[in-house]
């Protein structure tokens, strides 16, 4: 039996195992002695680090095998790139008083039990370029990418060696004899960054993200045809082209999170007013019957992921909804909308699908929030695919439409007024989250999307400025959040981690 055992303890009352920007995380070292021991000292690390992994060519000559498309795995080498989102240390052993007065550089405990309670405040923003110059630091990155500083990014796991994110309290007693090994400790806790965009709250309110795409069912038939008293001897019925577009509306800057209800809308857009769609005593004539025959959300996950100057960007999707059915809407129900036509300036007309349609669409707990690292950066899009047709008869005649735009998921952990109000107040070329108003050229040109933009009081607006640069941050006091306690910590819970997490 080992003469002595060392544990950490995190104290995850308060904080439901889940810990975010600005929280203290307290806890205490556990030593139980059975027989006398000599320690230099007890260290206690605060640790979050991003890592990667991929495996690449040993050289550019390295072949693929023509039949597989991929590498030969003997031609292959793995690289790593660790960079230290957070790091701190505190020395618990001996005590202060002790230290400043005693030069004696070996302690004897005899045997017992003893506790040692540290505590350490995460702050906001990562400390990656500065972790390197610390004391006890080491710089773990050979080939290291550009330091990204942002705000601390969200405990990531799932996706094995290749992108990991993992914080951390490690102990170690150092053993006064070399010949002893020293005694070591680890617990992981799981963190879940707040919610910051970078923007001003009243910038937001009045914005609505929108991605349109346009559908025409050419040469249709009204079903009901009015005739005069004195009909002609021929009735000439002609055909009209029935042009909509479908759109999704999101807030600005678009963004989810996970287990609440979908915060996006979905409309039928008219450039014709309801007349067009309605006989003179007011019936539809059925011609601008529009069925939607499907409807699928998904949520389209990147992890960019970089090792020692290689690149690599996986993708996954996430199905959150899928139905098929048939739901009927009649442009002859079109109202007046405040969105004007981006290329006539004429007012639309819209008519929004009702919400139960896709309120099952809900982002599952453990989906990260989007984060970036030195080394990894997640995104996410959400893709809207809708089956419309002309007819009730079958899916088969569906035109299929998808909309696609990126959005930022969240963490759910909302900020105050006055938290954020010292965040920003402590500026110094922090990256702000980027902001996600355009899709990117590739998604215009393979989605064929019509137009994706900003739109603010009732005006298209699709230009986008860059903020400013934004801050590091010191320390921030605590403060209220802006949502009540049991919201707080219902974010906290849910935020699950893969088991890879809680492995050293
Ligand atoms: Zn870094």
């Amino acid at each position: 039996m080992s003469p002595s055992d060392i544990t950490v303890h995190i104290d995850t009352r308060e904080k439901a195992g889940t810990f975010t920007n600005f929280d203290v995380i307290r806890g205490y070292v556990a030593l139980t002695v059975t027989s006398g021991i000599s320690l230099n000292h007890i260290l206690v690390k605060l640790e979050g680090i991003s890592k990667t992994e991929l495996l690449v060519p040993k050289n550019p000559s390295a072949r693929v095998d023509k039949e597989t498309g991929k590498y030969d795995p003997k031609e292959m080498k793995r690289v790593e790139e660790t960079h230290r989102v957070l790091y701190n240390t505190v020395m618990v052993f001996p005590p202060e008083n002790v230290r400043t007065v005693s030069k004696q550089k070996e302690f004897t405990l005899t045997p017992g039990e003893y506790k040692y309670p540290f505590s350490f405040k995460i702050l906001f923003a990562n400390d990656c370029t500065t972790s390197l110059k610390t004391t006890f630091g080491r710089d773990l990155v050979l080939e290291t990418s550009k330091h990204v500083h942002a705000q601390l990014p969200p405990s990531f796991s799932g996706m094995g060696n290749t992108a990991q994110v993992k914080y951390f309290i490690k102990v170690t007693a150092k053993r006064s004899s070399l010949l002893r090994t020293n005694l070591r400790s680890f617990k992981p806790f799981v963190m879940l960054p707040l919610d910051y965009n970078g923007l001003d709250p009243s910038e937001e309110s009045n914005k609505i993200m929108f991605v349109r795409r346009s559908v025409v069912f050419k040469n249709m038939l009204p079903a009901i045809v009015e005739v005069k008293p004195a009909p002609p001897k021929r009735l000439m019925v002609k055909t009209s082209d029935v042009p909509f577009y479908v759109e999704a509306r999101l807030g600005f800057p678009a963004c989810l999170a996970p287990s609440t209800v979908p915060a996006f809308s979905l409309h039928i857009v008219s450039p014709l007013p309801s007349r067009n769609y309605r006989l003179s005593n007011g019936d539809t004539s059925g011609l601008g019957a529009i069925y939607i025959t499907s409807l699928s959300v998904d949520l389209l996950m990147t992890t960019l992921v970089i090792a020692q100057g290689h690149k690599s960007e996986l993708k996954s999707v996430e199905r959150l909804l899928s139905f098929s059915g048939i739901h009927e809407v009649d442009l002859c129900e079109v109202k007046e909308s405040t969105a004007k036509d981006h290329k006539t300036g004429e007012p639309l007309h819209e008519l929004e699908l009702p919400q139960s349609l896709f309120q099952n669409a809900v982002l599952k707990d453990h989906i990260p929030p989007s984060f970036k690292t030195c080394n990894i950066n997640r995104k996410y899009q959400l893709c809207i695919a809708c089956g419309v047709s002309s007819t009730a008869n079958n899916g088969k005649s569906a035109q299929k439409v998808e909309l696609v735009t990126d959005v930022r998921v969240s963490s759910g952990l909302s900020m105050s007024m006055a938290m954020r109000e010292q965040v920003e107040s402590s500026l110094d070329g922090m990256e702000r989250p980027t902001l996600l108003t355009r899709p990117t050229t590739s998604t215009i040109s393979s989605m064929r999307t019509d137009l994706v933009g900003v739109s603010e009081t009732s005006v298209v607006n699709s230009s986008h400025e860059e903020p400013p640069a934004l801050p590091s941050y010191e320390d921030v006091l605590w403060q209220d959040t802006a949502q009540s306690d049991v919201e707080h910590r219902k974010a906290r819970w849910r935020y699950q981690q893969h088991e890879q997490h809680y492995t050293h």
